[in-house]
């Protein structure tokens, strides 16, 4: 077995065919930013990047019908309404939809691959963590569930205890259906309160199908949470469940339109709250799952000030060579988009001037995200062997 090397990271321009055209939010714009930035940044110096390959059909029929991948295939060409989801505000129907989502879905298998075979530890697509996506249906922008086929080709490939982690700002409903009922993998995401954003799921009472009890969790965040009401919940939930369940490997799907400036929700974190988050997935994979970490990209509709910045500190962290947050943003990079967007005002640094430190939770309720904290602890933390009124578990 070869030396594993720090990190892989998927990448090619082809990445951004993912794109739903006119006004549509999920522009690809923000991963073309974001590797211009890390590249500008040196973060990717000496890094191979491993070229996308769309995945087989045979690998998307893991997780979705053959009717729903008829349907993707033949809706462009299609004058009439083709159902599955397609065709609607959130999921236009584009020139391509098939292949383009392939491609994605086939970059985060590449990447499982490569940690898989022992080539490298931890590995990275940014285009992917379409987490809405279901068995039938295309949802909240997502045509193929990437997540749930990376994780379903792993459970086939020497991986038995899986991970999911999910601080997309919306809950990870695809990926917690698609293993509801799967001992094997262990669903935790942390969102805005369901009562509050769409898809309306994600309560701490969705606790995991018969036979994997205990097997999703939920933290359900009220609007306006910040970095330091964010930390101390994911603190007060993740590790210790990590502890008990003893992954293999973690897969996070790495949304940031938890950000105070996403125009789609409404919590209140920063990019150094997004650094902060890495950090812990990145310590987390290395106490509980051998270093293993599939980290996948997500939600985000900043897409210039925001996106470009948390995610090249993704990058950076996942290849080892974490970037101070005041590191000035480069003057290559501030020239391009300037030229192309004169109007907007751009962050000078890698930070918002957050600060990602917290209070532990103490078995109190003196924090307004600590009702979350019970809600979830209470619903799932006894299936696991742990005390929920207890701050040590
Ligand atoms: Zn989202």
């Amino acid at each position: 077995m070869a030396t594993p090397t720090d990190a892989a990271v998927v990448w090619n321009s082809a990445l951004l065919d993912y794109d739903l055209g006119g006004s549509h939010p999920l522009n690809p714009v923000r991963l073309d930013l974001t590797i211009r930035l890390a590249s500008e940044l040196g973060v990717l110096d000496g890094v191979s990047l491993l070229v996308p390959e769309q995945a087989p059909e045979a690998e998307l029929l893991r997780v979705h019908s053959q009717d729903y991948l008829d349907a993707v295939k033949r809706a462009p060409g299609e004058p009439f309404d083709v159902g599955h989801g397609l065709g609607t505000d959130d999921n236009p129907v584009f020139e391509n939809m098939h292949s383009a989502a392939s491609l994605v879905a086939g970059s985060s298998l590449l990447a499982a691959r490569q940690i898989a075979s022992g080539v490298t530890k931890r590995a990275v697509n940014i285009a992917g963590g379409l987490h809405h996506a279901m068995r039938d249906t295309a949802a909240g922008f997502c045509i193929y569930n990437d997540c749930s086929i990376a994780i379903s080709w792993l459970l086939d490939n020497g991986f038995d205890r899986i991970a999911y982690i999910d601080t997309d700002v919306h809950h990870g409903d695809g990926v917690q259906a698609a293993f509801y009922d799967d001992p094997r993998v262990l669903t935790i995401s942390l969102h805005q309160h369901p009562m509050t954003l769409w898809p309306g799921t994600g309560t701490p009472s969705e606790t995991g199908g018969d036979n994997a009890q205990g097997g999703s969790v939920n933290v359900a965040l009220p609007p306006m949470t910040s970095d330091a009401g964010w930390l101390r919940a994911f603190d007060a939930v993740v590790p210790s469940l990590l502890g008990a369940f003893q992954p293999q490997l973690l897969v996070t799907q790495c949304g940031v339109d938890t950000h105070r400036d996403d125009p789609l929700a409404d919590l209140a974190l920063t990019v150094d709250g997004h650094r902060a988050i890495y950090q812990r997935l990145r310590d987390l994979a290395e106490h509980h799952a051998g270093g293993n970490w599939l980290a996948l990209g997500g939600g985000g509709y900043q897409l210039v000030k925001v996106v470009p910045r948390s995610w090249t500190h993704l990058l950076a962290t996942a290849l080892g060579a974490d970037i101070a947050p005041d590191t000035p943003m480069p003057q290559g990079w501030l020239r391009a988009v300037r030229a192309a967007a004169p109007q907007l005002e751009l962050p000078p640094t890698l930070s918002d001037g957050g600060d990602p430190t917290c209070q532990p939770w103490g078995g109190d309720s003196e924090h307004r995200v600590d009702e979350a904290i019970t809600s979830t602890r209470r619903a799932v933390f006894p299936l696991h062997g742990l005390d929920p009124d207890d701050p040590r578990d």
